[in-house]
């Protein structure tokens, strides 16, 4: 059993507390949101009044947060709560540079740090069966890893500080770009009078073959599973693929990458998003992309 601060009880962060608490953990956590707080203590986790109060003691503190200026500043406060060795863990999907920063933060009171942040969405946070990709020293990575397996099934060490966040966003720009392509190709067999599913069972078994289209089909019919077969609520939220997309670019802008998909990719979810589409499920790109055809 190890000690175990929790901060950023969310959509994310509230089940992989309740998963570290299943697999025997003492799991001490902090939300701003007093619903996240009252989920998390029906989960078993102990709410503490404030995130330096849940970090006091604890062996291993993990952030689960929105965006990069809200991990800086959570780790800038905890950090000097933190007992001495305490391993820091980011899962928060983020920005290199805060990423790199906030390890900065965690050296400097000599904490070992790790940033993992994950894919598999909502499911995969309740299951236990998320991506963890982790960036960070070989030591602290070992440490960190028996942790995350109690929250996900695969744990991939990509490297020094922010090669998680990296390896991430190089992901979701692949994930983003290939929706777009799938959901492109039902749109036009929709105009050549092909069905959807005589599409599906040529490219799923074709070279057009790939997560969007075998796990995520953006329309109905093909993967029950999918979001499309209910109403297209995520899932995985046409917001969150902008700001992914937006951290690809931003990255790829900062390292001199010239990445043009990703960059048509970002415009069109923008519109998306514009359009006042944020909370639907980013498959639900294929409707915008049909309402363009004339
Ligand atoms: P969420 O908004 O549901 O949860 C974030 C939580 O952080 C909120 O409950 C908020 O109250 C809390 N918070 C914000 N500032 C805080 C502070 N100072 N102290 C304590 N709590 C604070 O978001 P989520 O869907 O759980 O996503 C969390 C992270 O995981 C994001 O970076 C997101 O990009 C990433 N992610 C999400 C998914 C997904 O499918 N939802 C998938 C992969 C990665």
């Amino acid at each position: 059993m190890t000690s175990i601060a929790f901060i950023g009880l969310g959509n994310m962060g509230g089940p992989m507390a309740a998963n570290l608490v299943k697999a025997g953990h003492k799991v001490t956590g902090f939300d701003l949101v007093e619903a996240s707080r009252a989920q998390a203590k029906a989960d078993g986790v102990t709410v503490a009044a404030t995130a330096v109060d849940a970090v006091k003691g604890a062996e291993v503190i993990i952030t689960m947060l929105p965006a990069g200026k809200h991990v800086v500043s959570v780790w800038s406060e905890v950090i000097p709560a933190a007992a001495k060795g305490a391993l820091m863990i980011d899962c928060s999907t983020i920005d290199v540079e805060s990423a790199r920063k906030a390890h900065g933060l965690a050296a400097a009171q000599s904490l070992p740090s790790v940033d993992a942040p994950v894919s598999g969405g909502t499911g995969g946070a309740k299951g236990a069966t998320l991506t963890f990709m982790a960036g960070g020293a070989a030591s602290a990575f070992a440490s960190a890893k028996p942790i995350l397996e109690a929250m996900g099934k695969k744990i991939v060490h990509c490297g020094d500080a922010g090669a998680g966040q990296a390896a991430k966003i190089c992901n979701n720009m692949i994930l983003g770009i290939s929706m777009i392509g799938v959901s492109e190709a039902f749109v036009l067999a929709e105009k050549l009078g092909l069905s959807h599913q005589a599409l599906f069972d040529v490219a799923s078994t074709s070279s057009g073959q790939c997560w969007s289209l075998t796990t995520y089909c953006p329309v109905p019919g093909p993967v029950p599973t999918s979001p499309a077969n209910n109403e297209y609520k995520p899932g995985f939220a046409a917001a969150l693929m902008l700001k992914d997309l937006k951290l690809s670019q931003e990255a790829a802008k900062a390292a001199g990458a010239q990445t043009p998909l990703g960059a048509h990719a970002e415009s069109i979810y923008e519109t998306f998003d514009k359009d006042g589409q944020g909370g639907v499920d980013f498959s639900g790109i294929v409707n915008h992309l049909r309402k363009l055809a004339k």
